[in-house]
């Protein structure tokens, strides 16, 4: 009978006691001496590659040093992760895992991309993008309004990363019906991560 007990103490655990995750799991990363050595630097040619600290392989290439300085890319994905969490949960780890792989690409200037999804799934012919997530793993993100991580489109391109990591795809028409994924939820995520990092200043 109390092995019985037990047992059901255990599996209850098992599935309502997730334990060690969330934002935190970035946080046990040691400050290893790659993420020392590895800085943006002045007089070097640009673009550069840094690692991104506390995501294991996570890079970012950037035009200039302060776009942008490495530990504000690293906050901005930790409040990514918190609140990828918060709504989503991530049981199997698949975000993390697509967040510590992932290489973010600041652009100074705007692209064009002959065509391109709004967030309704409306085609745009020869529309201007802030943000192209191009690979499971590679995500292109121009630097945003007034120079800040908040107003760029960072967020969102995690988001697509991350239904990639899950789904397969990354649901390019958004709210749109012709890939399933990406939810009002998902949208709303955005404006509440964003709002975060207004509140760092980043
Ligand atoms: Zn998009």
């Amino acid at each position: 009978m109390l092995k019985k007990i037990i047992i059901i103490i255990s599996m209850f655990c098992f599935v309502s006691c997730p334990g060690h995750q969330g934002t935190s799991a970035f946080l046990s990363n040691n400050y290893k001496k790659m993420y020392k050595t590895s800085v943006c630097d002045e007089n070097r040619e640009f673009p550069q590659m840094i690692m991104i600290p506390f995501f294991e392989n996570a890079t970012q290439v950037v035009p200039n040093c302060e776009t942008y300085p490495k530990h504000q890319t690293a906050l901005a994905m930790m409040v990514f992760y918190h609140h990828w969490v918060k709504y989503f949960g991530d049981n199997e780890l698949k975000i993390k895992q697509a967040l510590e792989k992932a290489m973010v690409t600041w652009g100074t200037k705007k692209k064009t991309l002959k065509l391109a999804y709004n967030m309704e799934g409306k085609k745009i012919v020869n529309a201007t993008v802030i943000g192209l997530t191009q690979s499971s793993s590679l995500v292109w993100v121009w630097q945003g309004y007034g120079h800040k991580i908040s107003e760029s489109s960072l967020i969102h391109e995690l988001i697509h990363l991350s239904l990639r990591a899950l789904n397969g795809h990354g649901d390019f028409d958004h709210e749109g019906t012709k890939r399933d994924g990406w939810t009002a939820e998902h949208t709303k995520m955005i404006i509440e991560a964003k709002n975060m990092l207004r509140s760092f200043n980043i």
